[in-house]
């Protein structure tokens, strides 16, 4: 498209002073950002994984948030994607819409974004920039190799079913600043610093058979796992890892709502077969990654989650007490 101008600075002055200069390259980009469209060296046998999000001011998050996290978190969410599939990310996308170029936020809009391009060795490709309402779209593009692919059609009877880290202190946080309450620092990060699990998503290559990764609450993602694969499960919610700090902020009601169907904490939720326990736990503990057993899948179609009370179909919108 023609060259724009945004509050006074050049479309391409934007991308000269804040895109195309940013921390990493690959020995793998034949061409980066400057041409019409970039080239990419795939490794011969890998498949080619791609998966694109949108982030649009109103709908998924606040006018608020600050620009650094709004960075990070943008290439977080899509990296979080790439790890639910087992795939190592290798080149990044970025299509901006802004409705002024203040040079501020864009500094501190990039910063927050390279902070995972570095921590991963990405190298970002190319993109688009244009004026509107504030709206965000990254594609993340990787590799994966044909046998490691974590699919969600893949689920078997009996397998135990997996969470990464701890549930529901994002939405806890999302809950706080819709209603103008107070949160610790510590679960406003989880919020806006979601920690996509890259490495975590690897190591699960061959191990899990089926994988997700939990954006929309953990029975909501967990229930895309069981219709893909045909078949049910049951959950055990005392089993549900919890973080001190919400269990300091929330009652325990509440906290497993959150836990239960709180969305945004971006951990993965996976299935292994009983016998792959002890390599499932070497690879785990290698990274240091904490994981917890929290249910179990079945023949018998449905989510079902169960307490010292008895067991209950979970509404999957929104968790019913027992
Ligand atoms: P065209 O008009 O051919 O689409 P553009 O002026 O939109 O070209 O972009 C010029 C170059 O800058 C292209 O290589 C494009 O991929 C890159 N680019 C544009 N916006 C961004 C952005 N936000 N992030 C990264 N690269 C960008
Ligand atoms: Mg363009």
């Amino acid at each position: 498209m023609k060259c724009n101008w945004i509050n006074g600075l050049r479309e391409f002055s934007i991308i000269e002073n804040f895109f195309a200069s940013l921390p990493y390259s690959r020995k793998d980009v034949v061409l980066g950002i400057g041409d019409d469209a970039a080239l990419v060296d795939v490794p011969p046998g890998k498949l080619l994984v791609s998966s694109i999000d949108t982030l649009v001011e109103g709908i998924h998050f606040f006018e608020e948030m600050p620009a650094h996290a709004l960075g990070y978190k943008s290439l977080a969410v899509n990296l979080s994607d790439l790890a639910a599939m087992g795939a190592t990310p290798c080149w990044v996308s970025l299509a901006i819409t802004l409705p002024t170029a203040e040079e501020s936020w864009l500094e501190l809009f990039t910063q927050g974004f390279s902070l995972l391009l570095e921590k991963f060795k990405l190298q970002l490709i190319g993109g688009d920039t244009t004026q509107g309402p504030l709206s965000i779209t990254v594609q993340v593009l990787g590799v994966i190799e044909p046998d490691k692919v974590l699919r969600r059609d893949a689920a078997k009877i009996g397998d135990i079913i997996y969470v990464t880290g701890s549930l529901g202190d994002a939405a806890f946080a999302l809950n706080a600043l819709q209603y103008h309450q107070q949160t610790i620092p510590d679960l406003l990060h989880r919020l806006y610093y979601p920690t996509p699990r890259v490495e975590e998503g690897i190591a699960l290559g061959g191990i899990a058979n089926a994988a997700i990764d939990i954006s929309d609450g953990l029975l909501a993602d967990l229930n895309h796992i069981l219709t893909r694969s045909c078949l049910g499960a049951v959950i055990y919610p005392e089993k549900l890892p919890l973080s001190p700090w919400l269990c300091q902020s929330a009652s325990f009601e509440r906290s497993m709502r959150y836990a239960l169907s709180g969305g945004d904490d971006y951990e993965l939720c996976f299935t292994v077969s009983p016998s792959k326990e002890q390599e499932l736990q070497n690879v785990l503990r290698a990274i240091n990654c904490s994981y917890t057993p929290i249910g179990i899948v079945g023949a018998e179609k449905g989510l079902y989650v169960e307490n010292a009370q008895g067991r209950k179909l979970a509404s999957i919108l929104g968790y019913q007490h027992l």
